[in-house]
């Protein structure tokens, strides 16, 4: 693979990521992991690596404390012309540069997102921005990647407005996280904006029917490559079921669209040095540190203390996608005086509400945690036995490929990354990673749930070599991060 790389004249390659959110300024899914990890993983490779992201306000002051001021210029966004501040903030980090774009007008707000109305004018601003100041800052990329809707202009700025500057020379990728999000508003909203000549309004580019215009769906228009997190959902989302109305705008575009899976970083995520948990342990200590691991989690929790316990962890926002409405169909079949249920999330208040009543009702065998916190999702990845998720979809997901390094064994759905990184558990080779169910239905779900306590309860032999196994499997970044390598430098030609 290196030789190939050093072909393709990979090495020393610029690259500039353009998104919402990083690890640790702000994150509120995987999108900040993987624009946490995959500049490391480039770094390591020879790559230089520059990280856009908007100056939010609550960002950690520990780190606006470190952040200095590079320059600062106007810059006209809408179609009347109005011009607005530009500052750039920049920040290394273990030798990833970070360039923050400042102005207090869209970044003020409490949280990254709040509601597409103000969403919509942010990030054409914060796009359009990104490249003006890779200009500004005289630093011309050889490759653009961009991620997810809230950068998905960036392409279509860099063809156009931008095609004749400097940072014209730069080819772009746009990956999609997660199609359920697009940034759909009305044509005009969009046109004031952006800013952007009429003649992209049309079905091509933005336009979704009469009124309504589609940021993502312009971006993917005009990306050179389009990736997805993994190759199962780079062939989902060309369905009607997974297209998100985007299926056949994505077929049209399938000759410039990949999967390449997401890995996770494991420095971070690294259970003999996680300072996180009660007690780190490698493969060689694993069964007997995750027991003292699982006590004190339960203790933690106020579960009923008891290493015999299967506990199960659950890791998620809490909305439609990760399934839980399965969950809820049969979580009361699915708790028993031998099964422990551990819930940490936030999101829709139905399910909150649900898994606060599943808590209470099953005192001592149920903790919902409705909160975001860090430190325990370490101490649930490394205390429970088993971790579930049954997704309606997931892009890639990255709770199993935690979990399998934590030597927790995940039960998920076959879709999306969760069909490509967890093989399932086959009962007569003993082989496999997890346990897997393929259609959306509670009576799959809980059956997988059945046959994991199965084999917990009654060939433990065996599921101890699942635990190993998960703990010996590849989930870094360096495969991945090959193969987007590969794909810059096909790009850079
Ligand atoms: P998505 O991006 O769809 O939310 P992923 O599985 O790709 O799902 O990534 C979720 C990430 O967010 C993981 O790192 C997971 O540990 C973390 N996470 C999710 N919910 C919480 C929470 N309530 N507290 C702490 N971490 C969380």
């Amino acid at each position: 693979m290196a030789n190939d790389l050093e072909f393709v004249g990979a090495k020393g390659m610029k690259v500039a990521f353009i998104g919402s959110e990083c690890y640790p300024f702000i994150k509120t899914g995987g999108l900040g992991d993987v624009m946490y990890a995959l500049p490391r993983a480039l770094l390591r490779q020879g790559c230089e690596v520059r990280v856009i992201l908007p100056c939010y306000r609550c960002i950690p002051e520990k780190y606006r404390e470190r952040m200095t001021y590079v320059g600062s210029f106007g810059m006209n966004l809408t179609s009347d012309g109005r011009s607005f501040y530009v500052g750039i903030m920049e920040l290394e980090l273990d030798g990833v540069t970070y360039d923050f774009i400042d102005n207090r007008d869209f970044f003020d707000w409490g949280n990254p997102y709040t509601g597409l109305w103000e969403d919509i004018p942010k990030y054409c601003y914060f796009s359009k921005a990104s490249l003006a100041a890779l200009n500004f800052l005289e630093w011309i990329p050889d490759v653009i990647h961009c991620h997810d809707w809230q950068a998905a202009l960036v392409p279509v700025y860099l063809r156009t407005l931008f095609d004749v500057t400097p940072v014209g020379s730069a080819r772009s990728v746009l990956t999609i996280h997660n199609l359920r999000f697009q940034g759909i508003c009305s044509i005009e909203h969009l046109k004031y904006w952006t800013g952007l000549p009429d003649f992209l309004f049309n079905y091509p580019v933005f336009k979704v029917n009469d009124h309504e215009a589609n940021m993502f769906k312009g971006g993917l228009a005009y990306a050179d490559r389009i990736t997805t997190v993994s190759s199962t959902y780079a062939g989902e989302i060309q369905t009607d079921f997974y297209g998100e109305g985007l299926n056949s705008h994505l077929w049209y575009h399938r000759a410039k669209l990949i999967g390449i899976v997401n890995g996770i970083d494991i420095d971070i995520w690294n259970s003999r040095t996680d300072k996180l948990l009660p007690v780190p342990y490698g493969e060689e200590n694993v069964l007997k540190a995750k027991r003292e691991n699982k006590k004190a989690l339960q203790t933690r929790l106020g579960l009923t203390v008891d290493e015999n316990k299967l506990v199960i962890g659950l890791i998620s926002r809490l909305t439609d996608q990760k399934g839980l409405d399965l969950i809820d169909a049969v979580f009361t079949q699915m708790v028993d005086e031998n099964v422990q249920v551990v819930i940490l999330g936030t999101g829709d208040p139905r399910y909150e509400n649900a898994f606060r009543y599943y808590e209470n009702t099953f005192k001592g065998q149920v903790c919902a945690y409705i909160k975001y916190d860090e430190s325990l999702a370490h101490q649930i990845y490394a205390g429970s036995d088993a971790l579930l998720v049954p997704s309606l979809f997931e892009p890639c997901g990255l709770t199993q490929l935690i979990a399998m390094r934590y030597g927790t064994v995940p039960i998920v759905r076959e879709t999306g990354g969760l069909k490509d990184t967890v093989e399932p558990y086959n009962e007569y080779t003993g082989e496999g990673n997890g346990f897997t169910f393929d259609q959306y239905r509670a009576d799959l779900l809980l059956d997988a749930v059945r046959r994991a306590e199965r084999v917990y309860f009654e060939e433990r032999s065996r599921w101890d070599a699942i635990v190993t196994r998960d703990m010996e499997k590849d989930v870094s970044w360096e495969h991945s991060a090959d193969l987007y390598l590969k794909l810059y430098g096909e790009l850079k030609g």
